[in-house]
């Protein structure tokens, strides 16, 4: 079983680092309602130490609860790979792609799971992240403390199959929470929401300096003469790379600018690899239309490109919350989305963003804000002070204080 390192192996991210970015009211209320739960183990248990977003966001929040007085521990659970095709499975299931489960997987399932029993404290609090380590809810019913589940993903899609075999785990649980209000299941315990977060203090959304930014442009070759249009994902087909495109060859009928994509992921994905080849194909060498296949250690680079670009574009065809979203508005730039999911939820139409559904609509959102420089930067400036009430890290170790101290006092 893997326990990881405490605090000093973590991010080191001190609550107090924060007070300039986010005031003092939020630190005070922060620290008002820590009080109550000083000492208190809370104990996160995930699936991967890390990549991915769970192990990333949980680098930072651990370090902050303990900062504020929290016994915290991330404990990740051992798998197997037969388990990891089992809730590999599950995943797709999640996202609503047909897939076979059979008798056998689920008993894998459930059999690693009672393997990583021992893993579990006897914590106040124990937060199951995700899928994988629910079947551990299954195992005894004399635990001790409130169990959460905190479901990540999008879930309106699942698959029946899979979600009524996962259900009774979740239902198992004193409370579970969702990334936004349409996606809770309708499960017999409390549902909570907490929309994830993004860290101020981070590569990927400090500020940087003009030499950082230099430095950056020279290694990503770019030419900064033209405006640029970003969109920064995987190459996966639900963000809609080849749709961008599209969009952009319109925009570019009417204003001379240029095209970034930017994405990561490929080289071990083959899906990955087969849809930035389609992208390349319909970028077909246009000399305005910038491919970069960035390496998963690129949060600097991807910072620079998201302050240097004039229009962020995010046109995703789902997506589950939008951490790019919250990253591109947070840096104070207009924003063109499509109205889906996690997006809508984040971006007010006309006020922190234009949103729209199509190619056309799109291109025609792109145009507004690059003939309409007040318009962009009004926009902007809104969208940033919305990320700064609602989606930075400290917002989130506050409402994560509040659903804790409404846990407690639960019987
Ligand atoms: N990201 C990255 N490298 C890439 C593409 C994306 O680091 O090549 C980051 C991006 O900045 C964001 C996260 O990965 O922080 C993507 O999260 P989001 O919720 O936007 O989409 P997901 O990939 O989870 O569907």
């Amino acid at each position: 079983m893997t326990s990881l390192p405490k605090v000093t192996e973590l991010a080191r991210v001190r609550l107090e680092d924060y007070r300039p970015i986010v005031g003092d009211d939020l630190i005070d209320d922060i620290r008002r309602l820590a009080r109550p739960l000083a000492g208190m183990t809370i104990q996160h248990i995930n699936s991967a130490a890390v990549g991915g977003g769970v192990a990333e966001i949980l680098k930072r929040l651990v370090p902050l609860m303990e900062d504020v007085g929290l016994k915290a521990e991330w404990d990740v659970m051992e798998g197997t790979p037969a388990f990891f095709h089992v809730t590999k499975t599950f995943h797709n299931a999640f996202h609503g792609q047909p897939v076979t489960v059979t008798e056998a997987m689920l008993s894998t399932y459930v059999e690693v799971s009672r393997r990583n029993y021992p893993l579990v404290r006897k914590a106040d609090f124990v937060i199951i992240h995700d899928q994988q380590p629910l079947g551990l809810t299954g195992i005894k019913e004399d635990r001790v403390g409130k169990w959460v589940w905190y479901c990540h993903v999008d879930p309106i899609y699942v698959d029946r199959k899979v979600w009524d075999f996962l259900r009774p785990f979740a239902e198992k649980c004193h409370a579970s929470i969702y990334h936004i209000p349409q996606y809770a299941k309708g499960i017999k315990n409390k549902e909570y929401i907490l929309s994830p977060a993004i860290d101020p203090l981070s590569d990927k959304n400090r500020e940087v300096t003009e030499k950082e930014k230099e430095e950056v442009v020279r290694r990503l070759g770019l030419d900064l003469e033209k405006p640029i249009v970003l969109q920064v994902s995987r190459f996966d087909r639900l963000k809609d790379p080849v749709g961008v495109i599209k969009a952009f060859r319109l925009v570019r009928r009417y204003l001379p600018c240029q095209l970034v994509l930017a994405g990561g992921g490929a080289s071990d994905d083959p899906e990955g690899q087969q849809v930035l080849a389609e992208v390349r194909e319909a970028a077909d060498d246009d000399p305005d239309i910038l491919i970069y296949d960035l390496p998963p250690t690129s949060d600097l680079e991807i910072n620079v490109l998201q302050r240097l670009a004039t229009v962020v574009v995010q046109k995703s065809i789902r997506e589950g919350f939008g951490l790019t979203v919250t990253e591109a508005m947070w840096k104070g730039k207009p924003l063109v989305a499509t109205a889906v999911g996690g997006i809508r939820y984040q971006v007010e139409h006309e006020k922190t963003g234009l949103l729209s559904h199509t190619i056309e609509g799109t291109a025609w959102n792109i145009l507004r804000f690059l003939q309409d420089r007040e318009l962009a930067q009004a926009v902007g400036q809104r969208a940033r002070e919305q990320v700064r009430r609602r989606f930075l890290l400290p917002v989130y170790l506050r409402d994560w204080l509040i659903l804790l101290n409404l846990l407690k006092d639960k019987h």
